[in-house]
């Protein structure tokens, strides 16, 4: 039987951001995923995630800074662009904006707060709420380059990347390393690093006690700007429902609600249909508040998502069991630091993040 001293399971953004992290650690790494790389099932497809550094909550302001800083070192190492600081804007009511802006305040983040009229005049494609805050640091995330960036990066540093290779059941052996066993195959590791997404709750299930995260199958509409020079800067709209907004340059303008889909008990329900319900109120809050899109959309995507029970990520170690479960629709941002964590834990069982730990 092969033997590793980490086997990641889960070829996604937090998963290849770990197998990296670890094997410059030295460690022999391989990454069990159960589709292709690249695959269009989980949450990590795509062609652009924000990044941003608008959050309510501090400590998690402080996280988007820390992650920014080894973007950019992931970026020099694979020589590729992948992260754009194109500005964020942020709307809402004038209490959630001023939240925001008092969060990033804590951390010396650069704002600018706009009424609705000079944000009007800014960007006249756009309508606003009651009050505006840009922040310029933030920006969006070539996710699809990652991916692609990352691999190459694993594979340079020796990591085995393996695809269709499910990980149907694991257990402990008698040196208390983990077995894992695949339908054909059997791998055997010190430890192992479950970075398993939406699929994380069957993947435990008889393995670990944990609350299982709630798994919801959203989806987004992909419009075209109706003045082809128009500046697109990066949303979050902060209604009932918050609705973002970003160019994937040559794809479109992505629009969607955060939270809006539909909850699946199993991930095999997840059925990869547009809801036509919530894409007609995509369309009506375009129309209503981005005048500069052509309403009609010209294409649409599901994406599957993962939310913790008290909202924050995990990432914790239980024996030779590291899980990972960062997603809350707004994971990528975070993933150089949440796969560094997943690091500190699968090689020195350091617990870099009291707040993540699992319940
Ligand atoms: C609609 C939507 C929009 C988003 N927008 C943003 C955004 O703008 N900005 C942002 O920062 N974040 C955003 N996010 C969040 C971000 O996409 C996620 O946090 C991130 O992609 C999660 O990555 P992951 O690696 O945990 O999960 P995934 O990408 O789903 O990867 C998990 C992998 O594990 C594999 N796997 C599962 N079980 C097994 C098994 N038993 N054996 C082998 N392999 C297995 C799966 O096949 C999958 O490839 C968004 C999410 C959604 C759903």
């Amino acid at each position: 039987m092969d033997t590793y001293d980490v086997a990641v399971i889960g070829g996604g953004v937090h998963g290849l951001f770990s197998a990296y992290a670890i094997a410059l650690r030295g460690k022999k790494v391989i990454v069990c995923e159960q589709f292709e790389f690249g695959h269009l099932r989980g949450s990590s497809h795509g062609p652009a995630k924000i990044h941003h550094l608008s959050f309510p909550d501090p400590d998690y302001v402080k996280l988007a800074m820390n992650a920014l800083s080894l973007w950019q070192k992931i970026e020099d190492e694979a020589q590729v662009d992948l992260i754009e600081t194109n500005g964020c804007v942020d709307h809402g009511s004038a209490s959630t904006i001023s939240t925001l802006v008092k969060a990033m305040d804590t951390h010396g983040i650069a704002s600018e707060v706009l009424d609705r009229s000079e944000a009007k005049y800014r960007w006249p494609n756009l309508e606003f709420d009651e009050s505006v805050v840009f922040h310029p640091g933030g920006g969006r995330i070539y996710s699809r380059a990652t991916l692609t960036a990352l691999h190459g990066l694993c594979i340079n540093l020796g990591v085995e990347m393996r695809e269709f290779f499910e990980v149907k059941n694991m257990f402990d052996d008698r040196d208390g390393a983990k077995i894992l066993e695949g339908e054909r195959e059997s791998i055997k590791a010190s430890v192992v690093v479950s970075c398993a997404g939406a699929w994380t709750g069957e993947l435990l299930e008889g393995v670990l006690d944990i609350p299982k995260p709630k798994v919801s199958q959203e989806q987004y509409l992909y419009f075209t700007s109706r003045d082809p020079g128009a500046i697109w800067p990066n949303i979050y709209h902060h209604g009932e429902v918050t609705y973002y907004c970003k160019e994937a340059p040559g794809v479109g303008i992505q629009v969607g609600g955060v939270r809006q889909g539909t909850y699946i008990e199993r991930i095999e329900d997840r059925d990869f249909v547009i809801d036509p319900l919530v894409a007609i109120q995509v369309c009506d809050y375009a129309e209503k508040f981005m005048p500069g899109l052509d309403p009609h959309p010209t294409s649409s995507e599901t994406c599957i998502a993962s939310f913790s029970k008290n909202g924050d990520f995990i990432v914790d170690r239980v024996g030779n069991l590291v899980v990972v479960q960062a997603c809350q629709q707004m994971g990528f941002t975070f993933s150089p630091i949440i796969g560094k964590y997943a690091a500190d834990l699968a090689t020195e069982s350091q617990f870099s993040q009291l707040r993540f730990r699992l319940p």
